[in-house]
């Protein structure tokens, strides 16, 4: 793997922005929104190249756009709910603090296996069949899994194999 260094100011725009439980999202809201389905949005630049695996793959009747961007009110009202739901320990490692969330980027989604009764906090994404397929060819979309098994220390994220971020085709070969 190639290391490349990067302008500290980078982290925090462009599609490589971070956002985590230490770099909070400083804006600007992302304008350029197109809607995904009745629920879903994302940043046009992100939702175009998933448009295209997703056609690839068999379209949008296999996978189901959970969660793309949020408001900081949205987040707010997710993580509120979680918490009333399903308690702290539940929710603090998969819903990210508000202001902390890469939601609000508009640059990342959940994604769904379509299928009777799928979470919205943990849709269903196996590793196996049509999940998989996406998986493998995500990263020449722009894609990548963001919160891995085994990195939880690194993320501060539970593992979420439904939640990908766009990163932008550039990073694919480094
Ligand atoms: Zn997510």
């Amino acid at each position: 793997m190639t290391e490349r260094r990067l302008e500290r100011s980078a982290v925090h725009r462009g599609d490589l922005i971070l956002v985590n439980a230490q770099l909070p999202f400083a804006g600007p809201e992302e304008q350029d929104r197109v809607r995904l389905d009745a629920n879903v949005m994302l940043a046009r630049r992100a939702a175009e190249p998933l448009r295209r695996l997703v056609r690839a793959l068999g379209g949008w009747s296999v996978l189901v756009p959970v969660s793309g961007w949020r408001s900081q009110r949205e987040q707010q009202e997710i993580y509120e709910s979680s918490l009333r739901q399903n308690g702290r320990a539940f929710t603090e490692p998969f819903v990210a603090l508000p202001g902390h969330s890469e939601h609000q980027t508009g640059l990342a989604i959940d994604l769904g296996q379509a299928g009777p009764d799928l979470d919205f906090i943990c849709p269903d994404f196996p590793y196996c069949g049509i999940c998989q397929k996406f998986r493998r060819r995500a990263a020449d979309y722009g894609f990548v899994e963001r919160y891995r098994a085994g990195k939880e220390s690194v993320t501060g994220i539970a593992h979420e194999p439904w939640h990908f971020r766009y990163v932008g085709r550039p990073m694919r070969r480094l």
